[in-house]
């Protein structure tokens, strides 16, 4: 008996595989990520083609071979809008953030949501440009570089109302004390707000950020902040 599986999915990769099929890379909610074949959609006259775009979120049918899925019908559920380049390049970078980040056969809700939010967010990148900055950092802690912003990750002392460092080998907060000690290239200048920013990131979670303003200043730390911990976990 064939086994069929109804999930949402987003689209993290596709290629080409023989004359008229592709493989697609999916993060679904159901199976987490899979390697899925949609059977000829390269023929124009294909009713999946155009629902498999990059990062569309799709209702998807499958049936499960010997090496991969079969995509039996698919619909778009939701299609992101992202037109400017600023908006490609996010939503790509993105993309590659949730590919690298997840592996085969791990099922993780949280996750999948994440990945959606994320999608969202590159879409307002132009906007809320923080928004992708902390999803960012909210994967990393999802996959387990999350970040001590309360006490001093050296001498875990409460960490007083002032500037301070951030570690991502160390794992959070170094104060203005214990950071002499410390080699001070593997750590990033951090403000107060940027702080609170972590610190509501971490009590509140994403959904609450959407409604929250930032200035260009603190929107750059923690853009720059991201990209340490993406440069010191995946070297690229
Ligand atoms: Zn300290």
């Amino acid at each position: 008996m064939i086994h069929s599986v109804k999930t949402k999915g987003l689209v993290l990769q596709r290629y080409d595989l023989g004359e008229t099929d592709r493989i697609i890379v999916l993060y679904t909610q159901a199976l987490g990520k899979i390697k899925a074949v949609a059977k000829g959609i390269r023929n124009p006259k294909s009713r999946k083609s155009g629902h498999l775009e990059l990062g569309s979120l799709v209702n998807l049918v499958l049936s499960q071979g010997k090496t991969f899925y079969y995509i039996d019908s698919v619909t778009t559920d939701h299609y992101f809008r992202h037109i400017t380049l600023p908006q490609i390049e996010a939503l790509f970078h993105w993309l590659k953030l949730i590919n690298s980040s997840s592996r085969e056969g791990e099922i993780n809700n949280d996750f999948f949501n994440l990945a959606v939010f994320g999608i969202n967010a590159s879409e307002e990148i132009e906007k809320k440009p923080w928004l992708t900055s902390l999803s960012e950092i909210e994967l990393y802690s999802a996959i387990g570089y999350g970040l001590n912003t309360t006490n001093c990750v050296i001498g875990h002392e409460a960490l007083k109302a002032e500037p301070a460092w951030l570690s991502v080998a160390q794992g959070g907060v170094i104060c203005r004390d214990h950071i002499k000690n410390q080699p001070k290239s593997s750590a990033l200048p951090i403000s107060i707000n940027a702080l609170k920013v972590l610190r509501f990131l971490d009590s509140e979670g994403l959904k609450a950020l959407p409604n929250i303003r930032l200035s260009d200043e603190v929107a750059s730390e923690l853009t720059d902040f991201a990209s340490t911990q993406r440069h010191e976990i995946f070297s690229w």
